[in-house]
């Protein structure tokens, strides 16, 4: 089990974060030990002068994105506010990759699955995605890509917010490419070759509510935390 109340944890200093963005900057405290426990990142930097004066500056992660990381650490869940926009849940995932915490990661994913039998994925998340930096490979997009092709086939829906024309546009591609190219990654469905040209669902079923360690990372022997989860109640 994850020793999150371990007052170990709780005794030692306390470490300011400065969230830098363009505009502005935040300070978050946190309990250095956790954040040296959970995130190898900042294990990495204790040697080092920024680690060793105890306030650290990131750039890199978006403001509200660390404040649920910060409940996460202290409570190993989140918050309930951390329903609120999936573009939020999408930036706390790549703060997460970024301070290599991939239990977070994982529970993330898990999180924004579970929203997304409400607010359904769109292309502008891929745009999200791409924009942090992020290639197709990362767990979180091909999930987002097959929530997108699993819509467009079985309802026959596809989302787009107003920004994503302008995202469709940028890329200067036709909307009707774009989700051809979506479902061609996408692992959930194939063209098929009936002469109707008709893009068929291969029998999988919605990944929003597939339940399981899917599209999760897990270090070698390490297991996952939903069979904690059940070891516990057994
Ligand atoms: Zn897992």
């Amino acid at each position: 089990m994850e020793p999150d109340t371990d007052p170990s944890y709780f005794g030692g200093d306390v470490l300011k974060v400065t969230i830098e963005s363009e505009d502005d900057s935040h300070d978050h405290y946190v309990h250095r030990t956790l954040l040296e426990k959970k995130s190898p990142y900042f294990a990495a930097l204790a040697p080092f002068k920024e680690g060793r004066d105890n306030h650290v500056m990131l750039k890199e992660v978006d403001n509200d994105a660390f404040e649920h990381i910060v409940h996460w650490l202290y409570t190993d869940r989140f918050s309930p506010s951390f329903q609120d926009w999936q573009y939020t849940i999408i930036k706390t995932y790549a703060a997460a990759d970024h301070l290599m915490m991939p239990r977070c990661k994982n529970m993330v994913l898990d999180n924004l699955r579970s929203k997304y039998t409400r607010i359904q994925a769109d292309i502008g998340d891929l745009g999200l995605i791409k924009r942090l930096g992020y290639g197709a490979s990362i767990a979180i997009a091909i999930y987002v890509t097959d929530q997108i092709v699993y819509e467009a086939i079985t309802n026959h829906t596809w989302f787009f917010r107003e920004e994503d024309h302008a995202f469709v546009e940028d890329g200067g591609e036709h909307v009707l490419g774009l989700m051809k190219k979506l479902m061609e990654k996408s692992r959930l469905y194939s063209l098929k070759a009936d002469g109707k040209s008709r893009w068929t669902n291969k029998g999988h079923s919605d990944p929003a509510r597939t339940k399981g360690c899917i599209h999760h990372e897990h270090a070698e022997g390490e297991k996952c935390y939903l069979q904690e989860a059940q070891g516990t109640t057994g």
